[in-house]
């Protein structure tokens, strides 16, 4: 049950690690006599920001990993392993972190340190919410105040992170006690079995996303038991591979995915030109040739503007995107109907088409024409003819039937709704 705040855990470690050497967060105040200048200053910064960026999510209310959420579970449910020291420790830390190390009073308003990071995170640095924004306007231009707020919001996040550590150590430890154990041990691997390639004799240790995690998937995940180790880290890793490649997941991925599997700022390469992310409201991009400058620019008002830029990637492998695809399909049928289905022989040719490219005599429709949003979409029926799926990746719309028959065809609806229609059937 902590399996989604220790992953995430280990990545912010390695995100603070990258910023050992790197300078420190730091706040100078000069006065010359008449006036009192402000500099907050931060380690270098692109590590500064990952930093950040995947803190934010045990330190965003809303948040499924924000920190009182997971320490109101400890207390909640594992009372017993939770003494009454250590939540004197605990709560002094939030508190701690609550008012920051010194207060800043504006206008008479006594402003905390997490008041101070929830209004700049939602009115600059991650959102450009009103309010916040709002509120913020003209503070931050202020000569003290401006650095002074920055100062407070880095430190938040720091005194977070040493928060992070102290609730790591006793989930650790909670998930020591016989009442976890009882309640989420370990199942027997004896009833593994390989939803890909049916094997029971694998090696089965790895858990399975069911669509890259590199995709920003943290929670539609196969227990271990369903997919081998061998299936895992030779096909399915390379076709999770082929999605993220594929230009228009790599150009979305950049601008909806916060932070990669391994916790970095994600970033593209297209022949002509390459994009990463520098921070949360920010992307970069860097032309390599003409082809790729920006076009057809037009001004929207109040500094929104509008233009176009063509990339130019590898040349497009129906197949191999189907494979990718196919694999997420059948990882959903194992997730939400059972390992049992989705091992049954209707998905024989799936299986090994996503194994080998071969068996599949159906058609891949994709949608040329996306509205992009931030969220992926997996729906599909389980009918007497088919198992058709509806599977949309940031707005990036594909049908396919995990099964051979009935096979997908064009109609009217789906050539007005700019379909196109893609073969998988391997010719020789
Ligand atoms: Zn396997």
């Amino acid at each position: 049950m902590f399996r989604d705040f220790k992953r995430h855990y280990h990545k912010v470690t390695e995100a603070y690690s990258g910023l050992a050497g790197k300078g420190s967060f730091s706040l100078q105040i000069n006065f010359d006599g008449n006036n009192l200048y402000a500099e907050s200053k931060i380690p270098d910064e692109e590590a500064t920001v990952r930093f950040v960026v995947l803190m934010r999510r045990f330190l965003n209310p809303s948040d499924s990993l924000y920190h009182k959420k997971t320490w109101a579970t400890l207390q909640g449910q594992f009372a017993d392993e939770v003494s009454n020291e250590i939540t004197t420790h605990v709560e002094a830390l939030f508190e701690r972190l609550s008012k920051g190390h010194f207060g800043v009073n504006i206008n008479g308003e006594d402003l905390t340190a997490e008041r101070i990071y929830q209004v700049l995170s939602e009115g600059e640095y991650f959102d450009n919410k009103d309010e916040a924004r709002r509120y913020l306007q003209g503070l931050v231009d202020m000569p003290v105040i401006g650095p002074l707020f920055w100062y407070q919001f880095y430190e938040y996040t720091l005194a977070g992170f040493a928060l992070a550590s102290t609730i790591f150590d006793l989930v650790s430890r909670v998930e020591q006690s016989a009442k976890y154990k009882a309640l989420h041990g370990e199942r027997s691997v004896a009833e593994s079995r390989c939803i890909y390639c049916l094997t029971t004799t694998g090696s089965f240790m790895s858990e399975e996303h069911i669509f890259p995690e590199s995709l920003g998937n943290d929670e539609l995940v196969l227990p271990k038991g369903h997919v081998c180790d061998r299936c895992n880290n030779e096909v399915l890793s390379g076709l999770d591979e082929a999605l993220i490649n594929f230009g228009p997941v790599a150009f979305l991925r950049v601008q909806f995915v916060p932070y990669t599997k391994e916790g970095k700022l994600p970033k593209a390469n297209f022949q002509n030109l390459s994009m990463r992310r520098t921070g949360p409201r920010n992307i970069t991009i860097i032309a390599k040739d003409k082809t790729a400058r920006i076009k057809d620019k037009k001004h929207l008002g109040d500094n929104w503007y509008s233009f176009r830029i063509d990339t130019r990637g590898r040349k497009f492998n129906p197949v191999l995107l189907g494979r990718a695809l196919y694999k997420i399909a059948l990882g959903t049928v194992a997730l939400s109907q059972g390992r049992e289905l989705a091992c049954s022989s209707k998905y024989d040719a799936a299986r090994e088409f996503i194994r080998t490219g071969q068996g599949v005599t159906n058609n891949l429709l994709m949608r040329m024409v996306s509205r992009p949003h931030p969220q992926v979409h997996i729906a599909y029926q389980d009918t007497l003819e088919g198992t058709p799926f509806v599977i949309d990746i940031y707005g990036l719309m594909f049908l396919l039937n995990l099964e051979n028959a009935p096979e997908l065809e064009f109609n009217e609806i789906l050539t007005q709704s700019d379909f196109q229609l893609f073969s998988l059937r391997v010719t020789a």
